[in-house]
This record gives structure tokens, sequence and C-alpha cells, in this order.
């Protein structure tokens, strides 16, 4: 029996009787003979609320102390969990990110992991110990500060620490069952997938499907490392990700869906750059100014100039939290890049069809814009890859967008409902 990496989200460590059932569930792996590596989130809500905590002190709360105040969350939760393992009879001694060795940049909120050397969990294991390691959390390879990883990170932690320790597996305890054809809290009728590729898990993170964190994917990608996404509410096997089926993830019942899932992202906003010059050079200094802010954008949309007046509008999609960021930057370029205007719409909503399927069967993108015009859902902006279509609608729109589409491709399950186990969904 080898090593396991477990993580546990806030849902399932949202008040004391969580953290006391996971802990079984913990010394239910040891018992089986594992090693047990265990990365926590805060609980429930908590990072939310110290976030709201700090909007009150300070209007755009960033950098060295946000990270100090975030990480505080999940240091209460790895404590919590390492006494009620103990209190079951079993040793479990808890680390910070900084003390598992989670090595990042100094990009505060966002820090990325660029190494992880996890001496001390090696030793806690050694020594019988179970390790609690707290999630979403690193230290800065330079300064040495405390950082954080973009929500959601704990996902992260755990990939990485798989990785760092030559895990036979990684899994993700959660409020749902495995990583389903559509958010289950929008499409009651979505089906739990039992294999999925690391390429269209990698498209339905990055379009929104919050179950995994996108970096998480890509990271167990790189390194190879399955990924079996569960709930910790159900004794019931949830959804493997890795590069190829193997027997014990269900192969025989396996196969490449030509549609993986839907994907729906209502966290993004939509800026317009109106009256841009239409000359070489004005897009690069457009999305200069957005890069050396630090801001990732993800759609982008030009319009065809005006032949009268020669001016163009560009529009692009990014965070909601990253907005008043964009539009300080951009106006502080206005007069170097020379545009009339900006506009910020954040009741936008995107959403997004993902499949490698779609490389060789025809008419994908039809039936997905017919979806949508039977719907009465209107479209904004289009995307694609070579394994997904995004289009970007009125945020109020999304969810019945979603549940058509989800019903176009033959995605309703004609069983069970979905189950949602917990979370608020926040
Ligand atoms: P945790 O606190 O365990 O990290 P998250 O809230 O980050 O949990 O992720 C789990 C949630 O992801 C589910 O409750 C569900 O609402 C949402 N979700 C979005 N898309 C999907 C999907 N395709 N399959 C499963 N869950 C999804
Ligand atoms: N607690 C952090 C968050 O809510 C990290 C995580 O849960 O993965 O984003
Ligand atoms: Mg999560």
């Amino acid at each position: 029996m080898g090593l396991v990496v477990q993580k546990y989200g806030g849902s399932s460590v949202a008040d004391a009787e969580g953290i006391k059932r996971v802990a079984k569930r913990i010394v239910d792996a040891k018992k089986n003979g594992h090693q047990v590596v265990v990365v926590v989130s805060a609980m429930g809500d908590t990072t939310d609320e110290l976030i709201d905590l700090a909007g009150q002190v300070s209007p755009m709360p960033t950098g060295r102390e946000f990270d100090m105040l975030l990480t505080a969350g999940e240091r209460i939760s790895m404590a919590l969990l390492a006494m009620a393992i103990k209190n079951l009879g079993h040793e479990a001694q808890s680390f910070t990110g900084s003390q598992a060795g989670v090595i990042t940049d100094s990009v505060h909120n966002k820090a990325r992991i660029i190494d992880v050397t996890p001496g001390r969990i090696r030793t806690a294991l050694d020594e019988g110990n179970i390790a609690i390691v707290a999630g979403f959390q690193g230290v800065s390879q330079d300064k040495k500060d405390i950082t954080t990883l973009g929500r959601g990170g704990s996902d992260t932690t755990a990939v990485a620490l798989a990785a760092a320790l030559d895990a036979e597996v990684c899994e993700i305890y959660t409020d749902v069952d495995g990583v389903f054809t559509a958010d289950p809290r929008v499409v009651k009728k979505a089906k739990k997938i039992d294999w999925i590729s690391f390429e269209d898990m990698l498209e339905l993170a990055a379009s929104g499907s919050k179950v995994l964190l996108h970096r998480c994917v890509e990271y167990a990608r790189r390194y190879n490392i399955p990924i079996h996404v569960r709930s910790s509410f159900s004794g019931l096997r949830g959804t493997w990700v890795s590069n190829e089926p193997h027997v014990e993830q269900g192969a025989q019942k396996v196969e490449h869906a030509i549609i993986s899932g839907v994907a729906h992202d209502v966290s993004e906003a939509k800026v317009t750059v109106v009256g841009v010059p239409d000359k070489p050079g004005e897009a690069a200094a457009i999305f200069r100014a957005i890069a050396d802010a630090e801001i990732n954008i993800d759609m982008v949309v030009q319009n065809v100039s005006a032949a009268t007046t020669h001016l163009t509008d560009i529009s692009f999609t990014l965070p909601k939290t990253d907005g008043r960021k964009a539009i300080d930057a951009l106006e502080k370029a206005k007069a170097a890049v020379g545009f009339e205007s900006l506009r910020y719409d954040d009741q936008i909503g995107k959403i997004s069809l993902v499949g490698a399927g779609m490389k060789t069967n025809p008419g994908v993108t039809a039936s997905f814009f017919e979806a949508l015009s039977d719907a009465g859902v209107n479209i904004e902006l289009i995307s694609t890859s070579e394994i997904r279509i995004s289009v970007v609608t009125r945020a109020e729109d999304v969810n019945n967008a979603v549940r058509a589409v989800h019903t176009a491709f033959g995605l309703d399950s004609d069983s069970d409902e979905a189950v949602v186990y917990g979370g608020t969904g926040r």
C-alpha cells in the first residue's frame, strides 16, 4: 500500500461535525495500510468571510497582508482536523504551506508553485503520523513572505504534494459525487462522468467548472498524477481524471465521449475600449497596459473599423476581481493609445461546450448555436479552441442556456438526479 494524498474542500469541513466525519475517513485510509497526507481548505465560507472583512477596513485589499489574513482560514481547519484525528487514537501533525515546503513565486494572491520540498512531511510520515497540510498557501522563494495560490488553490497544493511525494493517487473530496456533465447545482439531470482525460478536464476547469482548479489539472497532467474526484459525504466511486483509463478506474465501462460537458462562468466581466484608431500597434499598447498590471484576460474581440471613421472597438473579458485594476491601467494609458472611452459590464456570463470529439464530428458548433437560439439566448462574444466552443451572454440567461445546451447534446441523465451534499455554492 502506497502513499495517498487526500484533499478536503471547505464544504467537507464546514463545522465540527464535518471535521469529525472527515477525520474518520482519514483514519480508515490509514487503517487500510496507506501513508496519508491530507490537504485541507478553510472551513465552509471562511475565506469569503475574511475577504469581506478585509473589504470593510480597506477598499481594495491586496498583497502581502491580504495573503497573511487569508491563510489564517486553513490554519484553523488543519489544527482542528489534527486534533480530531488524535481524538480517534491516531497520530497527526499539521503543517502550514511554508512548513510543508510549498515554495512559490512572489505574486501575492495568485502565486505559482515553483518547487515543493516536503522534508518535514516525509519525516512526519516515517514517524507514523498522518500529515495535515494547510491548502492554498506557500512561501515566496525570494522574500520568504507568505503567499496564496488564488481561489480554490488547495486543489493545486494537493496535486503538487502528490507529485513531490510520488503518491499513488490524489483524491479530491468535495460536496458532489465527482465531475458531472454540468454543474449539478444548475442542471439536476447532470450525469456523473466515470473517467475524463486531462485534456477535457483542463478545458472544463478553464471554462469555470470549479470542481477542479485549472492549475491543479495542469500540474497533474505535467507530472501524470491521476486524480480521483469524489464526495466526502458518500462512499461512492467518483470521477477519475487521468491520461488513459485504467482497470481500477472502470476502464471497461468507459468510452471517449464526444462531448464531455457544459461549463459556465459568471465570474468574468467585459471591458470595451471604444474608438481605437485602426492602425498597427494599438492592440499591442492596450494589452501591454493590461499585462503590466498582472491581469490575465480571456476572450478578445475586435469589431470591424467603420470605413468613415477608421476607428474600431476592442472588447475583452477578465476576472471581475481585476476589473477596477484594468480600468485604472487603461485610463493611465489613454493618452498614449488614443482611444475615446471605456465601457465596463459585469453582468455577463460564459457558457462553454467541451469535448475532444468535436474535432472529428461536424455540426457540433451549429447544434450549439441552434440550442442557444431555441432558448432565446443572445450571443455577445464567441471563442473556440480545438475542443471547446464558448459564448458570452447576459448573466441572467446563463442557467437557462446551460440547461438547453445540456439537453440538446443528449447529456441529460434518465435516472437519479445529481446530489449536492453541502456547500453554499458561493
Ligand atoms: P470544495 O469546497 O470542495 O473545493 P468547490 O465549491 O470548489 O468545492 O467545488 C465543488 C462545486 O463545483 C460543486 O458543489 C459544484 O457546484 C461545482 N461544479 C461546477 N461544475 C461542476 C461539474 N462539472 N461537476 C461537478 N461539480 C461542479
Ligand atoms: N480556502 C480557499 C478558497 O476558498 C482555497 C480553497 O478552498 O481551495 O478559495
Ligand atoms: Mg474548490
